[in-house]
């Protein structure tokens, strides 16, 4: 995957479907590569998990939100002080926010991703 410099699998829905327009491309004589952020979703009873990015290499996480007391919180992972993923738990806002910096790699501050801080 151009984006990581390097082959990744991913099980998933998107990604499955991201492969099939690939494979139809290639099968078409119009080879192109993967550009889509690699996002994940389940639901699980009431919780809705949305992931965006891959966390891989992060070295700092900043928590929104309080997962012991409420059901929704989310995860920022963070590379040299840049958004690389986000594990979203009832949080489909901060999911599409998450998408839309991470693949335009915009500048983003802790204070934005959460106003209790870095943990
Ligand atoms: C228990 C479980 C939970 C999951 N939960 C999630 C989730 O919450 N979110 C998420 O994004 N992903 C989830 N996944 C992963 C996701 O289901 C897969 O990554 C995705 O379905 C892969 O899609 P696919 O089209 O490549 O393969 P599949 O969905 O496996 O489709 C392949 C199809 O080809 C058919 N087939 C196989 N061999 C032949 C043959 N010889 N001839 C004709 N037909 C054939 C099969 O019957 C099947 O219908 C989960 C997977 C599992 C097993």
């Amino acid at each position: 995957m151009a984006r990581y410099g390097r082959r990744i699998r991913l099980e998933s829905v998107p990604s499955a479907a991201e492969w099939a327009k690939v494979a139809a491309a290639t099968i078409c004589g119009k080879p192109k590569e993967i550009k889509a952020l690699p996002w994940f979703w389940s639901d699980q009873y009431d919780l809705k998990l949305q992931i965006a990015g891959l966390n891989t290499g992060y070295d700092e996480v900043v928590l929104s939100g309080n997962p012991t007391r409420d059901c929704d919180f989310t995860c920022y992972y963070l590379r040299s002080a840049e958004l690389i993923a986000a594990d979203c738990i009832n949080r489909p806002r901060d999911f599409m926010f998450s998408k839309r910096v991470i693949t335009q790699q915009l500048p983003i501050g802790r204070a934005e991703l959460s106003p209790a801080g870095a943990v």
